[in-house]
């Protein structure tokens, strides 16, 4: 097994053993990168060359007898994480240029455990998008078949775990945007509880939905980052202050006895037969580890793309509000005084897509309308809440697909935004909820791409869905099956 093939877990022990340097370590995975990225272009920055410093001074520390969980592997984050001294764009012409003065508190908890960045990685402009095509740095292709999406927004972070140039990643999931792109890469993706992870320092979407999670090869080194990045920051009043749980501990525990909840409403005819399949496979296993299979039904679930949709944009029109050419990145040239300029450098600056959730969000909120749209998905979003704790209350967690299709291709579903929002169909709800979910491959379809599956759980319920995910993995082989590349 090559070295960046292996596991967070792995490379743990062998960086402690002195087995193998966080030096030789980090140069595997940058020659892999210039081997696989002209393809896959998971990356927008590399930053090589603070890499094998880092990966230096990571190898010192160890001599010196201090290694801590993440001392001297190499990661990389989404492009959406501030990083002081290395550029930080959001995968937008606005921000090319922008280089944050501070860390996000994510990053910040990854270096204090002696993390190396390999770089930042592409995604769809501010992560609004299922497909990464909506990145001014170009599309990522998925390294199971180029022709195909990796899914979106953190499609450079899934790629760049199914590519193996990184050991782990980072994602955000304001409305599947972790869980999806790793279902469609075959990698593992949890989108903790609102409020579990600090979103300081991380580039605003829509600020009441979105979440920090891990992306990585497999469930225990989710459950390990996941540890790392959670708890209460005071720079973020909406991270929770209460106790990480040790999740790596959770992972042992069988599931004898525990009540899996089947949601009707996910399990609809147009799912593709192969996703079908692998559910019902999945489900198979988890019987036969001693799960108890019950119906549960989640009557709002019609609602939640229409619902998410107005409440994304309207936080998005508000959040992206800063970007005036004046602070922040792209500054137009040649205008015509400051509401010139203002129009000009968000004209030049801002894709389609973000103009065009700008305006629906815009008009959202606007006078005479608020009532009628905002209001009215606010109220919504209480029922599509109360859907879920009344399931929480018959199983104790519930099984759904991640997505209603394998990766569709690059351009496919381009023409028509509304295809394309449908296709978050069993991921929007979970975000609506501020429950958790994690996304865990369970298949490969006909066509030789990989098939995901999540699991929900109760809010701060972390544990149960990775301790759930973690006797799958070790009773079926999906995630060792890589792409080939
Ligand atoms: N695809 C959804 C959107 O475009 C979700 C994106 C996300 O989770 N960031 O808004």
């Amino acid at each position: 097994m090559e070295l960046y093939e292996k596991t967070i877990n792995e490379l743990h022990l062998m960086l402690k053993s002195r087995q193998v340097s966080s030096t030789e370590l980090t140069r595997a995975m940058l020659s892999r990168i210039e081997a696989t990225d002209p393809d896959v272009n998971a990356f927008i920055t590399v930053t090589a060359e603070q890499a094998l410093k880092d990966a230096e001074m990571a190898d010192q520390s160890i001599s010196r007898g201090d290694c801590k969980l993440l001392t001297g592997i190499p990661v990389a984050l989404k492009d959406i994480f501030l990083t002081a001294g290395v550029r930080t764009t959001c995968a937008s012409r606005i921000l090319h240029n922008f280089v944050a003065p501070y860390d996000s508190t994510a990053w910040a908890r990854m270096k204090e455990q002696g993390a190396v960045l390999l770089g930042k990685l592409n995604q769809d402009e501010f992560a609004m998008g299922s497909s990464c095509e909506n990145s001014a740095f170009g599309v990522t292709r998925n390294p199971w078949n180029f022709s195909h999406i990796p899914g979106g927004s953190s499609g450079g972070s899934a790629a760049a775990i199914a590519a193996q140039q990184a050991v782990a990643t980072l994602g955000t999931d304001t409305g599947g945007s972790i869980r999806q792109p790793a279902s469609h890469c075959g990698c593992v993706g949890l989108k903790p509880t609102y409020g579990r992870v600090s979103r300081y320092g991380v580039i605003a979407y829509a600020s009441s939905l979105d979440q920090v999670g891990p992306i990585t090869r497999d469930v225990t080194d989710s459950a390990l980052l996941l540890g790392v990045i959670a708890g209460y920051d005071t720079k973020d009043s909406t991270s929770v202050d209460m106790p990480v749980p040790d999740y790596a501990l959770a992972l042992g525990r069988d599931i004898k006895g525990m009540k899996i909840g089947l949601p009707r409403e996910y399990f609809i005819e147009g799912l593709d037969p192969d996703v079908q399949k692998a559910m019902d496979q999945a489900i198979a296993t988890f019987r036969s580890l001693g799960a108890e299979i019950v119906d549960v039904s989640l009557p709002h679930t019609d609602y939640a793309v229409a619902t998410y949709y107005l409440i994304a944009t309207a936080e998005a029109s508000s959040n992206l509000a800063r970007y005036d050419g004046i602070r922040f990145g792209h500054r137009a040239e040649n205008a015509d005084g400051l509401i010139d300029l203002m129009f000009k450098s968000r004209e030049e600056g801002f894709g389609t897509e973000v103009k065009r959730r700008i305006m629906l969000g815009t008009y959202a909120l606007s006078s005479g309308y608020y009532d009628a749209y905002y209001l009215k998905a606010q109220k919504v979003r209480t029922l599509i809440r109360q859907d879920f704790m009344d399931a929480f209350s018959k199983a104790d967690i519930l099984l759904t697909p991640v997505a209603p299709t394998p990766a569709f291709r690059i351009g496919e579903k381009t023409a028509e935004p509304l295809q394309m929002y449908l296709s978050d169909i069993f991921t929007i709800p979970v975000n609506l909820a501020g429950i958790c979910g994690i996304s865990i491959q369970a298949g490969v379809s006909s066509q030789g791409l990989p098939i995901g599956l999540q699991l929900l759980g109760r809010p701060f319920g972390e544990e149960t869905i990775l301790q759930v995910a973690a006797n799958f993995q070790k009773n079926t082989n999906w995630h060792t099956i890589k792409a080939a590349l």
